[in-house]
This record gives C-alpha cells, structure tokens and sequence, in this order.
C-alpha cells in the first residue's frame, strides 16, 4: 500500500501555521505522527527541513519490526533500533520495536519537495510501503566577502592536483557508511565553555571571487584551545590538507561524520577510536583562515548539514531514548 502524507496538506492549508513555525528552530516543531500499515506509526521530527538541515524518522511499531529501510536523496539510510519499551510504566506499551534514522540536507539542494520512502515489514504481516513528501526551504545564508593569501584564490597547478585528491579522498571516505552505530547519547559542542557557532552555509566571495558555500560552524578561539570529539567513533583521517590545514574526520557510524578543520596540534591518528569528549587536538590557523579558529562540520551520508542541529536534535532525542 502507497499513499501521500498529511503533511503537504497541512503545509499547504495552514500557511500562517506555518510561518509562525519557522519563527523557531526547525527542529523545535510539532511532530506530526503518520501511520504505515497496521500498528505502525511514523513520526518525523519536524514536518519540513531546510538547506543544511537535519530531520529524525522514528518507525514505532506495536509488532516486532522484520525489516525497515527508506529511501531519502536516492539512498537507502540505515536506521538504528531505538530502546524497545521508552515509557512511563504507566502507559507502557508491550513489544514496541522503535528504529530511528537521521536524514541530512545537503546545503545546496535545492529547495523544493522530495519523496521518502519507507517500506517496513513485520514479522508476521505484508509488507507495507509509504510516502512522505517533505519540503526543503532555502536556506537563510549570508554573503560572506573575505581577503585571503592569493594563492588559495588563485592555486599554482601543483596545488589545484593536491586539491583535488584531497577532495576525492574525503568523498571517498564519506561515501563509506559504517553500519554499526559507534556513537551513544548526545553530540557534544567540540569547545568546552562554547554553546554556539557562526558562518554554517555563507556563501563566499573570496577577493571578489565566488568561492563554494561554508559547509561548517565556525568557533573562533585562541591557539592551543583543547578540541574535544563530538561523540564516540573512530577517526577516518587526520592529517594536514591544503583548504583545512591540520584536520581530523571522526566516523560515528551509520553515515555520519564529524569534520575538525584548522588544528594547531592533531592529538589522533587514523584508525583510533575515541570517546565522546576525548581530546582530539588544539585549535590552530593552518589551512586557509583569516585567524585562528575551528572549523566544525558534519556530513550524514554526504550530505553537508549544520553540526549545531545534531547537537539539538539527538539531545532530546537520545532523552527520550532512555525513558521519557
Ligand atoms: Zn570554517
């Protein structure tokens, strides 16, 4: 069975709703609970994402779940099993089965409506496959005109062939989706002391040139300012690179990475695992910066999204995890 989401409607018939809505965080919205077969429910964090967003898809079922996938951006994304029974005993619920799954925008899709698919199969009945069609907004970026070394603007040969193995690398490596969850509770801010960030999807303009869009949160801070891991996982590069100097990519698994660029002092190698907090290196000014800083990215299969929201969005979520 097939069918298209509540969502559009209301979207569409609620228009005041909806601008009221995007007054607050994109992931601070009601959730608007779908069914999908018999006792199988479907709730998404927010009913639309943005440019660089982020959406959680909770599968709650009231029958052991065989199998679930879904489909977002031509991808199959890999849910983890959430904890079977999280509620008051109360209201407590027998053999829930609770997958979850993150869905990333990259930053520059364009704005527009796209499907995700969902096809779910319980241990004993048919298989079922549903449609959710969830708009993505343009978002909101500033132009950012900055004044850098003219070699980064303009790069010899030699540096255009580093750049761009380096591109490819990283691709490489996030393209790979680990399908073990490494991580566990909250994502963490890498700065102690540090709740917010800047500068997430500016579009540049270098020496009057236009660059490619800022794919990370920026926190400005002095050298040597101790740069914790995010949340658990294994480090898939660390190592100097010609756009983000002294760099380390920490996999999380399932297709999520976090990227720390600009480092004065890498404290890791490739192949360690870290834990949540542990220090992975010190804030520097290598690469291509104007003063020293981290920059912080996340990437969830591919797509460049604002790390800042994954910070909110398994905050909650990973509460409610445990019993809420
Ligand atoms: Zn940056």
């Amino acid at each position: 069975m097939r069918y298209e989401s509540p969502v559009q409607l209301l979207l569409g018939t609620v228009p005041r709703i909806a601008f009221a809505l995007s007054l607050f965080p994109v992931l601070a919205v009601a959730k608007i609970p779908q069914t999908c077969g018999p006792g199988v429910i479907l709730k998404l964090s927010a009913p639309w994402s943005s440019q660089g967003g982020l959406l959680l898809l909770e599968v709650r079922s009231r029958k052991p779940l065989a199998e679930v996938t879904a489909e977002w951006n031509s991808k199959s994304v890999p849910f983890w099993q959430a904890s079977a029974v999280a509620r008051p005993a109360s209201s407590r619920v027998a053999g829930v089965d609770v997958r979850r799954t993150i869905l990333g925008v990259d930053l520059e899709k364009p704005p527009g409506t796209y499907p995700l698919l969902v096809h779910i199969q319980t241990a004993s009945g048919k298989p079922e496959s549903c449609t959710l069609q969830i708009p993505v907004r343009a978002g909101r970026f500033a132009t950012e005109r900055l004044h850098v070394e003219k070699e980064f603007v303009e790069p010899s040969s030699e540096q255009i062939k580093r750049a761009n193995q380096e591109r490819d690398k990283l691709r490489a490596i996030f393209d790979q989706v680990t399908p073990q969850k490494l991580w566990d509770g909250d994502f963490r801010i890498p700065l102690d002391g540090v709740t917010t960030g800047g500068n997430f999807g500016k579009r540049r303009v270098l020496n009057g040139q236009p660059g490619s869009p800022h794919s990370g949160v920026d926190f400005p801070s002095p050298t040597g300012t101790p740069i914790h891991a995010a949340q658990r996982g294994r480090v898939a590069l660390a190592q100097e690179l010609f756009f983000s100097g002294n760099t380390v990519i920490v996999d999380h698994g399932l297709g999520i990475y976090t990227f720390y660029g600009h480092l004065s002092e890498i404290d890791v190698k490739a192949g360690d695992e870290v834990e949540s907090g542990q220090v992975l290196g010190k804030v520097g000014a290598t690469g291509r910066v104007t003063g020293p800083h981290l920059h912080w990215g996340l990437t969830v299969e591919r797509a460049r999204v604002n790390p800042l929201q994954l910070v909110k969005l398994l905050g909650s979520k990973s509460h409610s995890d445990r019993g809420q």
